[in-house]
């Protein structure tokens, strides 16, 4: 395993950056998100969630991927090239970088979206695994380990004056030898140091788990049979169908497709849309088939934890990043509904 000390950080910042877009946790009036590093930029590695997760890199909030031009009949079309090149996602926590992988099943399964597939193959991820994990945190319900991240290009852990680096993929390979001079052989010390984070990190979120009642098991199956249960009448009521909930989520994935014109230009653009508007499901002749805020709240959560997971081999649409449970300005919780369906398997 190698190691990179956090003083040279800065440097590598630099090098990666001359290689491509870097996006980094950002610090900008207390509010941290990803965002393109430049100099100067205050990189914060301590938060856990961004305010919003880093798939915007990959699948951006608005992007424009055709331009026409009309002269009397005749249409010119100009396809928009959806990658600008090579960019660097740095300090992934693992809830994201498994929130990446749900997005990759539906883009890149067939038929495969063009724009994303050229995005993800540009881009190298560098997860960080948590060492302290948030009380709202609930990863272990899915499965995943809060201080690694497996499908990542690179695993970086943070113990003290370095973060430890150990390529995952050939990207992650590539990226090592590209920047070896900034790199040094981490000690036995330093490797016995990560690996007591990460299951010190795996034990207080299992332990909060178990406290909670926080578990899968049996949810999706539970939820086939619930499409009529009196649950989606208790929480629709205070829902004010705001879209935070998807908006923030790693693993939602809705896209509108617009059209905005002006005289004889216009362009056409794809941006994140979201199942609790009232507009989502709106045909143009007036008819929608999901009427009222019951339905789309029953949406949110059959999608995540039960149409999803039968899609996909049973990998749920939510990987327990917290974010919803903490942002919904109303309270309305995801963990509650586990609980509530039933899939609790105590004192596991
Ligand atoms: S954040 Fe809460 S109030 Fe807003 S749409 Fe989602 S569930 Fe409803
Ligand atoms: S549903 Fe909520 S907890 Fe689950 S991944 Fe999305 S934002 Fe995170």
């Amino acid at each position: 395993m190698k190691k990179v000390q956090k003083e040279k950080l800065e440097d590598l910042f630099e090098r990666l950056a001359g290689d491509g877009v870097l996006y980094l946790p950002l610090e900008e009036d207390g509010v941290v998100n990803f965002a393109p590093w430049k100099k100067g930029a205050r990189v914060n590695l301590e938060a856990l969630n961004t305010v919003l997760p880093p798939k915007r890199a990959i699948f951006p909030q608005t992007e424009t991927y055709m331009r026409f031009e009309t002269d009397g009949k005749k249409l010119q079309i100009e396809q928009v090239e959806p990658v600008e090149g090579n960019y660097f996602l740095f300090g992934v926590r693992p809830c994201d970088m498994a929130g990446i992988k749900v997005l990759d099943k539906v883009f890149l399964d067939e038929p495969e979206d063009d724009i994303y597939s050229r995005r993800r193959q540009a881009g190298t991820i560098l997860s960080l695994g948590c060492n302290d994990p948030h009380v709202s945190c609930f990863c272990s319900a899915f499965d995943l380990e809060p201080g690694f991240a497996p499908d990542a290009d690179v695993a970086l852990w943070d113990v003290g004056e370095v973060l430890l680096w150990k390529p995952l993929s050939e990207k992650g390979e590539k990226l090592t030898s590209s920047v070896e001079d900034l790199l040094e052989d981490a000690s036995a010390e330093e490797e016995r140091a990560a690996e007591e984070q990460r299951n010190s990190a795996a034990a207080t979120v299992a332990a909060a788990a178990r406290e909670h009642g926080w578990n899968v098991e049996g949810v999706e199956e539970a939820l086939q049979d619930m499409f009529e249960a009196e649950l989606w009448d208790k929480l629709y009521r205070r829902c004010l169908g705001c879209g935070i909930c998807t908006y923030i989520c790693p693993t939602c994935h809705c896209f509108d497709v617009e059209d905005f014109g002006k005289w004889q230009e216009g362009e056409r653009f794809r941006c994140w849309d979201s199942c609790m508007f009232e507009e989502f499901t709106l045909h143009a002749s007036g008819e929608n088939p999901r009427p009222t805020q019951k339905e789309r709240v029953r949406q949110r959560f059959m999608h995540k934890l039960c149409y999803y997971p039968s899609n996909f081999e049973g990998l749920y649409a939510c990987v327990g990043c917290g974010r919803c449970v903490r942002q919904c300005p109303v309270s309305i919780d995801i963990t509650q509904v586990i609980k509530e369906v039933g899939g609790v398997k105590s004192g596991s």
